[in-house]
């Protein structure tokens, strides 16, 4: 079983069809998560690494390279296949909602809304019947 490590030297065990397809084509490896083996073409902008990632790592950030990885149960957060770098849950300064599995599961981070404060005002107050009532 291989291994990589993430930027604070955690080790997490390699996907093996990652290992394989970075083998075989390292272009299309590129997006895919090495530890859920997870497919995100999606690229991550610096301007948003340097608002999640904690300062220390700031020499870790590069312009361009990075993907999220989506998958729920999955540590890795940012990769960087390339340059083999790596930012897990315990890296960022901030919660990710998608990886959150319990409360509180955050939605905005600028109005710093939670699932829980627009469940409640759906549910409880009973303001809201559409997407526009909840985004305002
Ligand atoms: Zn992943």
């Amino acid at each position: 079983m291989a291994y990589l490590t993430t930027v604070s030297g955690r080790l997490l065990p390699v996907d093996p069809a990652y290992t394989t397809l970075a083998a075989q084509d390292p272009t299309q490896a590129e997006t895919m998560c090495p530890v859920c083996g997870g497919r995100f073409p999606f690229r991550i902008r610096r301007w948003t690494l340097e608002r999640m990632i904690r300062g220390w790592h700031f020499d870790k950030i590069r312009d361009t390279g990075f993907h999220f990885c989506e998958t729920p149960i999955c540590p890795i957060v940012y990769f960087h296949n390339g340059e083999g770098l790596y930012f897990a849950l315990e890296d960022l300064q901030v919660p990710v909602g998608i990886k959150r599995l319990e409360a509180p599961i955050p939605v905005c981070y600028c109005k710093g809304v939670d699932e829980q404060t627009i469940l409640y005002e759906i549910v409880v107050k009973r303001c809201c019947d559409s997407i526009k009532d909840i985004q305002a």
